[in-house]
């Protein structure tokens, strides 16, 4: 068997992967059984400008995990992938490309600048796809989407038109966000509300005919020269004999009204608010309550305009607050100044000061949309949020709160608007130009020139990358999907939307299940991000530990919040490590043997049923069939499976990887192969040799079918060399495949296969050669010397048990005998432990050490660990250090103590039984 010492990932990565993709087995149509049940999951796609970063890889490993475990399990499964257009993001990578070249979009014009962005796609976008392949993301690439693919794009247009047919969707003149730099408005979700320290300006209004005078506080004062009214709360004392006063606006010659609205709140400021309906979303909801005039005095480069007076049009918005203060100030009018901590507006993207706009734009109400998703998750709890809390009622609350969204966009990259005007204004929606013509009865129409938001094409995703609105036999298979991965901060921006539109339009909703995956955050707990630079590259992982060891590690990530570690990746390369060399020592001891799940098959019955089969006569094979650790690990293997199908289904990443990390590394490798060795490479070749070797290797393949959703790497290379391999193993919905562990059936676990009593029982053995171990190195006893072991186990059945195993026992402690009787007779010199079941251990040391040497020794051993104990309580002494330190940091050092105190009892004892 040739198999090299060393795993190299790098090789294995680059092999396996290709030929999965070209052997068109990541596509559902490898499933050739008619019955089978579904598993799909949509991808959330990625930006066409996004490059790999650890959310991706988090979020990928995940639904690769589920994808490959399903298939193994013979679902018919579809993971589809695809690219965002993501609107503004690639509009401005291409306009910093062409700056660099001197020129702007428009001088370019909307066609030839547009041609251009899909070329820059062509070229350089969808860099991640290339990336997801190295990840070992197990998606059709055949069934890959863009949101601005031609049939996508029909979709996007066709959920337009009906809902502006059913008056969901309607142009209008209302205040906006709207940011100046980019030059376009933003929804509510792209905007973020920051604390900024700021200053309140209390600024006074003359009361017209009078000596009074109005104050108002505010954040923006330059916006007071687009005041059209104050107004108070109509309960509030102060101001009751001023309601309906006239007062005369400063800077400007125009009067304006005190109103009184219930919105106001007595407590701010001073009770009395300048209401600026052109650029304050409160107040324009005031001014239409009013009927409230709106001057517009800030233009959509957050410039003052002609309205706010010749002194001031043309000023940037922060230098007439400058003019505005100073003038109030020469006018004598200035009340005071304060510092105020308030929340700021900026875009989500470029960071600039939102300026809230009156502009006419496309929207969409809600409301209908908005009662169908709450309908579904109130009704049918769908879709089910793992985990449960608290995004559920993030969800809920959140829709129950709902405003109308604001759908256009002033870009050239996305989907244009599909409405047209004719020359007198009218506004013609329609699926195509053609048919808008038809519509309008004439030609002479010019199209909207905004574009739709982003995430009006990503809410149709689940449904319009299956084919909508045609009636595919894809829709019907794959819609609704499985289950949704994604991140928190997309629940509203995304996930509820595609409810509302699944819901809409297909009339239930568009997955089962939302799981919400955790962050990963940097070594120091902050966010990773671009601008601070403290981003970990998921490519650099891969390359340094290999793909399987940081999937492992993302996998068990889950929906916690981690601090990235590398040392754990580096834990997992060592697993890796770790799986290479036992499956390397089972090839390297595998001649005459192969796998045969048979020989797993029941504990008991399947070496005579082998035997037959192969017409031996070996009089050794029903021992070989019975050994207690052939049980053992049958019985454990089963037990394996069925808990990592339950972590699985209950999507419990972390306990699958921990039981299976467990099972293999401990229970395989320090147990099996070490109990089995002395079978598996004994020198002489027969019917029992190759018995027990085909065992061990069937139970590391099917270890590796358990392994492989998380490994698929190792995994593959591993599996292709195993002796017996091929056709047998894939499930049955594959039998027309060729051979390859993705296609292999998932080891299902059998509860008739677990067996309590053979747990028991091999874990007593455990215990006591673990004991055994413990004291020749506490000991200090050599390795070669060989030591007597006495075990009393008043327990008939465990003596039994102890006697059976008294061979390998010996062999894994190197006892010279053991010695096993009712009661315990050991000399006084001899080291002592407690095992389960009320039985003893005794190795008696007269003749191994040097009694004097070992005192001495035990002296200075005891002295090391009460000076540490004296130091670890003065620690614990330190009222500093127990308020200051965190938790775990005291926990351990009160666990430490602990330790110590037991250890130095032992050596207490120990020393005792040496005079
Ligand atoms: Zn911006």
């Amino acid at each position: 068997m040739d198999i090299p010492k060393q795993y190299d990932p790098k090789q294995a990565e680059l092999h396996h992967y290709e030929r999965w993709e070209k052997s068109g087995y990541f596509a559902p149509e490898v499933n050739k059984d008619p019955n089978a049940p579904v598993f799909t999951i949509v991808i959330p796609p990625p930006n066409v400008t996004g490059s790999l970063h650890m959310g991706h890889a988090l979020q990928h490993t995940i639904m690769d995990v589920l994808t490959r475990y399903k298939r193994m399990s013979g679902f018919r499964t579809l993971w589809l992938p695809g690219t965002d257009h993501a609107g503004i993001s690639t509009q401005l990578m291409v306009t910093r490309a062409l700056k660099k070249e001197g020129k702007s979009r428009h001088d370019l014009g909307r066609e030839k600048f547009v041609e251009r962005v899909w070329q820059w796609k062509a070229e350089s976008g969808g860099q991640i796809t290339v990336q997801m392949r190295r990840e070992g993301a197990s998606v059709d690439w055949s069934r890959e989407k863009f949101t601005m693919d031609e049939d996508l794009s029909r979709a996007v247009r066709e959920v337009f038109v009906r809902l502006y047919e059913e008056g969901m969707i309607y142009r209008g003149n209302r205040i906006v966000n709207w940011c100046p730099q980019d030059q376009t408005v933003l929804s509510d979700l792209e905007v973020d509300k920051l604390p900024q320290a700021g200053k309140l300006y209390y600024l006074q209004y003359p009361v017209k005919g009078s000596q009074e005078r109005i104050t108002v506080a505010t954040t923006r004062p330059e916006t007071m020269l687009g005041d059209t009214a104050v107004a108070v709360n109509p309960n509030d004392e102060r101001y009751k004999d001023l309601l309906g006063a006239t007062l005369l606006l400063p800077l400007t010659d125009r009067e304006i009204p005190v109103i009184a609205d219930e919105f106001v709140d007595p407590s701010f400021g001073t009770g009395a608010v300048k209401v600026t309906p052109a650029h304050d979303p409160n107040d324009y909801e005031m001014g239409l309550r009013h009927n409230l005039p709106q001057v517009v005095v800030i233009d959509q480069f957050a410039k003052m305009t002609s309205d706010a007076g010749d002194r001031f049009a043309g000023l940037d918005r922060y230098q007439a607050r400058e003019k505005v203060i100073e003038e109030f100030g020469h006018l004598d009018l200035l009340e005071k100044i304060v510092d105020y901590e308030f929340s700021i507006s900026k875009c989500e993207r470029c960071k600039t000061v939102i300026e809230p706009l009156i502009s006419t734009q496309w929207f969409m109400n809600m409301e209908h949309l908005r009662d169908l998703a709450l309908e579904l998750i109130f009704k049918q709890q769908k879709p089910q949020f793992v985990p449960e809390v608290p995004y559920e009622r993030v969800y809920t609350n959140w829709l129950e709160n709902l405003r109308d969204w604001t759908i256009s966009r002033q870009l050239w990259w996305g989907h244009q608007i599909p409405a047209w005007y004719t020359n007198d204004g009218k506004v013609i929606v329609a699926r195509t130009e053609v048919e808008a013509r038809e519509k309008a009865g004439t030609d002479e129409l010019t199209q909207d020139q905004d574009v739709l938001d982003t995430w009006f094409s990503s809410a149709l995703w689940p449904f319009s990358t299956l084919g909508w609105p045609n009636k595919t036999e894809d829709l019907k298979t794959f819609y609704p999907s499985s289950v949704l991965v994604t991140a928190r901060d997309i629940i509203f921006l995304w996930v509820s939307r595609m409810v509302m539109m699944g819901a809409k339009f297909m009339g239930r909703e568009p997955f089962a299940d939302v799981f919400v995956t955790g962050t990963i955050l940097d070594s120091q707990g902050q966010r990773m991000s671009k601008t601070k630079m403290n981003g970990v590259d998921p490519l650099d992982v891969f390359d340094k530990f290999g793909v399987d060891a940081t999937r492992l590690t993302l996998a068990q990530v889950g929906s916690t919040d981690i601090r990235w570690n590398e040392k754990q990746v580096e834990s997992y390369r060592n697993f890796a490590n770790k799986i290479w060399n036992a499956a390397r020592f089972c090839m390297l001891n595998s001649e005459g043997g192969e796998v045969n799940a048979e020989l797993l098959a029941s504990t008991e019955s399947s070496t005579a049923t082998w035997a037959r089969d192969h017409s031996t006569a070996d009089e050794d094979l029903c021992a070989a069939g019975t050994s207690l650790h052939d049980r053992w690990i049958i019985s454990r293997l089963n037990r394996t499976a069925l808990d990592v199908h339950a972590a699985l289904s209950g999507y419990q990443f972390h306990e699958a990887v921990q039981t299976m990390y467990h099972f293999f590394w401990d229970d395989f490798c320090d147990w099996y192969i070490e109990l089995s060795k002395a079978d598996v490479t004994a020198e002489i070749p027969g019917a029992r040799r190759n018995v027990v070797r085909s065992r061990m290797l069937t139970v590391l393949e099917q270890a590796l079918r358990l392994l492989h959703p998380f490994m698929p790497y190792i995994t593959e290379e591993l599996w292709q060399r195993l002796p017996g391999v091929g056709k047998a193993c894939l499930h049955p919905a594959y039998a027309h495949a060729e051979p390859s562990i993705m296609l292999a059936a998932y080891p299902a676990g059998d509860p008739r296969l677990v067996d309590e009593q053979v747990e028991s029982e091999m874990q007593a053995i455990i215990d006591l050669i673990s004991r055994v171990r413990n004291i020749r190195s506490e000991m200090n006893i050599k390795p070669s010397e060989r030591i007597p072991v006495l075990i009393g186990a008043p327990d008939e059945r465990l003596r039994r048990v102890y006697k059976t195993a008294t061979d390998q026992i010996a062999r894994l402690v190197r006892a010279a005998d053991v010695t096993i009787t009712e009661q315990l007779n050991a000399p006084r010199a001899s080291a002592r432990a407690v095992l389960t079941g009320g039985a003893e251990l005794a190795v008696p040391l007269e003749g191994l050490i040097d009694f004097e040497q070992e005192r001495q020794r035990l002296r200075r051993e005891k002295d090391k660990l009460q000076t540490e104990a004296a130091k670890l309580e003065a620690q614990l002494q330190n009222p500093n250090f127990v308020e200051r330190a965190p938790a775990e940091r005291v926990a351990e050092v009160r666990d430490r103590i602990a330790d110590i105190a037991q250890r130095t009892s032992q050596f207490q004892q120990t020393l005792e039984n040496l005079q």
